[in-house]
């Protein structure tokens, strides 16, 4: 059986297949299409939606990873669709490259990334799918596609998917020069860090913050783009552990299940937590700065609205925890991306603020999560493909102008369904 990181879907796939090339994945569709059987692509299952949900021919991309080709002078890189976000750093420091942006971990892999519109933060860049200029699929017929930046309209809707177009096989990246990046992490009053968002994103790189309900205390995350040589800096690698795995991990995941037993305590374990945070600045190579460890299990929900209206969901957001008693453990992390235009992104033509709500894995279910969604739907939100939320086709076509068209290649690329699930059924629709 499998199972997604956050526990929210499992399925016992009718088969798993872990194809080795595009050869053997156009015969797997073919041979499924035949046989009238669905066929889905996976990859680290960390997604929270039911997105990745294989009930027919589950395809492990665990067989296609790695390195194909450097065009070292156009900073471009193909890779193998399976390869995670984890080992990409390595493949290309041997090139002097880097990702220009990363989200929050490494474990995915960059074609389930890139097909839910994974993003970091930061106003000059976009989701990691804006980073793709071109790459190989097996459409739902087993025609293998290569997809460039001169067919934009196929590329405005393969780069970022949902798995319905296709099984990638490889994807090429637009990189840049590697870098480091410098941080500086400050406890800072809520209300002003709310007050001050939009002039803070637009003035830093990168820029984020955590909330922590039922407190005034907010974690600030300023990340600043130096060259590679700078030296690194900070904190030693005991003090980070410390900080990262000890704190951040270890004792929050005490502190969650015991917020879960006891809902009460929440608040007060929060404010003890926000009382404890320090201002560190460290410099480092750009992945140890985006990506963090979270070891602690959780669902979420996130949703993208557009940025001018950030404050205000979240003053609302505030005030409804309030009202409802809600007991929250998990901090809301609040970030910015570029606006793009990719079909199924959710930056797609404005520039966007990210909203993300989360619960501990063991924490008893309520209406927390549909509460925050009327707010961001209220707002225009548009939902992370991967993960939590209720939005259905007629809702999803009302906030993204390039919807129907996105449909449209969907009836070119697939048109028997072959890589339909449930989840596609009710985002998309059947077959349409
Ligand atoms: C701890 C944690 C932290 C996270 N942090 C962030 C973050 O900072 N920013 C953010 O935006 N998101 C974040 N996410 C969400 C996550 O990035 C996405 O859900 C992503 O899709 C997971 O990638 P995956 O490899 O696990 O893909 P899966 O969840 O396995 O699959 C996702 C989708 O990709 C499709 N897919 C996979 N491989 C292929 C292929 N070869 N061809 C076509 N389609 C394919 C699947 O069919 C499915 O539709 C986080 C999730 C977790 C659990």
């Amino acid at each position: 059986m499998w199972r997604n990181w956050g526990g929210t879907y499992s399925v016992t796939p009718q088969r798993v297949v872990a194809p080795r090339d595009a050869l053997e994945v156009s015969a797997l569709i073919v041979e499924a299409r035949e046989r009238g059987t669905t066929v889905k692509p996976v990859g680290s299952g960390h997604s929270f939606s039911a997105v990745a949900v294989a009930p027919g021919v589950q395809v492990d991309m665990s067989a296609m990873r790695g390195l194909v080709a450097v065009d070292a002078a156009a900073g471009q890189v193909a890779l193998r669709a399976g390869t995670t976000l984890h080992q990409i750093p390595e493949l290309l420091a041997l090139h002097g490259l880097a990702m220009p942006n990363l989200g929050d971990v490494d474990a995915q892999t960059i074609s389930g990334a890139t097909a839910t519109g994974t993003h970091g933060t930061g106003l000059g860049f976009g989701g990691l799918s804006t980073q793709i200029v071109g790459l190989k699929l097996v459409t739902g017929t087993g025609e293998l596609l290569t997809v460039g930046p001169e067919q934009s309209r196929l590329l405005a809707a393969t780069a970022l998917g949902l798995g319905a177009l296709g099984v990638v096989t490889e994807i090429t990246l637009q990189c840049v020069p590697a870098f480091s990046l410098r941080a500086q992490e400050r406890p800072e009053r809520v209300d002003e860090v709310i007050e001050s968002f939009l002039h803070n994103v637009e003035s830093h790189d990168h820029y984020e913050f955590f909330w922590f309900p039922h407190t005034g205390h907010a974690l600030t995350k300023s990340n600043t783009r130096v060259p590679v040589e700078t030296p690194r800096s900070g904190p030693g690698s005991l003090r980070r552990y410390i900080d990262d795995e000890l704190i951040s991990n270890q004792l929050f995941r005490g502190t969650c299940a015991l917020g879960a037993r006891f809902p009460a305590v929440v608040p007060k374990l929060n404010s003890l937590a926000g009382n404890v945070l320090s201002p560190r600045t460290y410099t480092d190579s750009s992945t140890k700065v985006f990506v963090s460890s979270r070891a602690v299990r959780f669902r979420e929900m996130e949703y993208a609205v557009p940025l001018d209206r950030v404050p205000a969901a979240l003053g609302e957001i505030r005030r409804l925890i309030e009202k409802q008693r809600y007991r929250i453990s998990f901090p809301i992390e609040v970030r910015a991306a570029a606006a793009d235009d990719l079909m199924l992104s959710t930056a797609a033509g404005r520039t966007s603020g990210y909203i993300a709500v989360h619960r501990y894995h063991g924490d008893a279910q309520d209406s927390y999560f549909d509460e925050v969604e009327q707010i961001m739907v209220a707002h225009g939100g548009r939902p992370h493909w991967g993960k939590m939320h209720t939005r259905d086709r007629a809702y999803l076509r009302s906030v993204y102008p390039r919807f129907d068209e996105f449909l449209a290649v969907r009836r070119e690329l697939d048109p028997d369904g072959v890589f339909e699930n449930p989840y596609l059924a009710s985002v998309l629709g059947r077959g349409d």
